[in-house]
């Protein structure tokens, strides 16, 4: 049966990869909605390839561009931020693919889990920001999460047919990022460029900088922890710096499953669009005999002082998860443009989790609050 998607953030990483699949898979999948955040150019490039019902841009000056390039009798064009909610609430979708960057992915998510779609989900930020409301509204309407970050797809397809009770434990690989080697007393010199090197993944520049800080660990920490319902004692961070084992699932009687391929995101994107199947894909698989050696260490705290945070913010429990991810959203912005160094990252995402007005159960009203007291905290270090 052919799955009907929308796309929010069709033009980012995901989003490209995304339709690469669907245009692989042009049987099972057919696109929907398209939203983008200002690369008017590609939005329109992908909605006469894909002819979608409707479209979004969410910054409103490139609207004019897109009315007068597109024939809007065959596309409805929405804008603005009130255009992305309203694609994200639309009823007539299996999936809905978030691939938003940072904290602003996270009402989408949750309007759409409210509307009952399932939702395919790169946008780790939402859980991080909002993984109560998340999970409420899933019990409310049934509505399911499919991870796309690649450990969580690996956990997720190493617990197929699997008991919850059996698990002894996660273990999310990371790669270690590009200064896993580096020395640490040149830490505060490392330039936008080199952050932005990632040895082993194409991603966007936000994810590509929270792994080289390994914030993104930190994030996935808190992320595995809402999607699996898991305790942080049960999670554990091991770097593998050839990113062929996506994570693994220990049981109790010390069996381990591991899910393995070669480090394309369109490999957890496809699952989570295809789910329960994997259809053939035409992208390079795994070589055993070729393979480098597969290798294995322990996180160091010291140099990549991010991983501690998440099991502060999990200890610290309410609105601490939100206040570090609302953190990280700011000050990665700010380094990228060149306002603050490298290190500069953690300081500000500590001292916020530290300082920020606690909430016990944030509601989104809180969580708005909470991103106004953040950005201007933020804005004044
Ligand atoms: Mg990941």
């Amino acid at each position: 049966m052919i799955k009907h998607l929308s796309i929010l953030g069709s033009t980012g990483s995901i989003g490209v990869n995304a339709l690469r699949i669907a245009k692989h898979l042009k049987e099972e999948i057919k696109i929907q909605y398209l939203t983008a955040n200002t690369n008017f150019n590609l939005l329109i490039q992908q909605t006469k390839l894909f002819k979608p019902k409707s479209i979004c841009i969410v910054d409103d000056i490139f609207y004019k561009k897109i009315k007068t390039e597109l024939n809007t009798n065959d596309v409805e064009l929405l804008v603005g931020r009130e255009g992305l909610l309203e694609i994200s609430r639309r009823k007539d979708v299996d999936i809905m693919l978030n691939g938003l960057v940072g904290a602003a992915g996270m009402e989408p998510t949750l309007s759409a889990l409210n509307s009952g779609i399932n939702v395919a989900l790169a946008n780790k930020e939402s859980l991080v920001m909002a993984g109560a409301l998340i999970k409420e509204s899933m019990k409310k309407t049934g509505a399911k999460i499919f991870p796309v970050d690649s450990e969580h797809s690996a956990i997720w397809q190493c617990l197929v047919g699997e008991n919850f009770e059996d698990i002894q434990r996660i273990i999310l690989t990371g790669s270690g990022g590009p200064f896993r080697l580096r020395n640490l007393n040149t830490f505060d010199d490392i330039s936008i460029e080199e952050a932005l090197k990632h040895p082993n993944w194409d991603m966007g520049r936000k994810i590509t900088i929270d792994s080289a800080t390994m914030m993104n660990k930190c994030l996935e920490v808190i992320e595995a922890h809402w999607l699996f319902e898991l305790k942080p004692e049960k999670i554990d961070i091991v770097i593998h710096p050839q990113s062929i084992i996506h994570s693994m699932v220990e049981f109790k009687d010390g069996s381990i499953k591991a899910q393995m391929g070669v480090p394309d995101m369109k490999v957890p994107i496809q699952y989570a669009l295809t789910y329960p199947s994997h259809l053939q894909s035409s992208w390079k698989k795994l070589d055993f005999i070729n393979c480098v050696d597969l290798t294995f260490h322990g996180p160091d705290y010291e140099r990549f002082p991010s991983l501690k945070l998440a099991f502060k913010a999990l200890s610290l429990s309410g609105s601490a998860s939100a206040a570090l991810n609302l953190a990280n959203d700011y000050s990665v912005n700010k380094f990228l443009n060149h306002e603050i160094i490298f290190t500069d990252i953690f300081n500000i995402n500590e001292s916020v989790i530290d300082n920020h007005p606690w909430v016990q159960h944030p509601q989104l009203d809180d969580l708005h609050d909470l991103n106004m007291w953040v950005k201007d905290y933020v804005a004044k270090f």
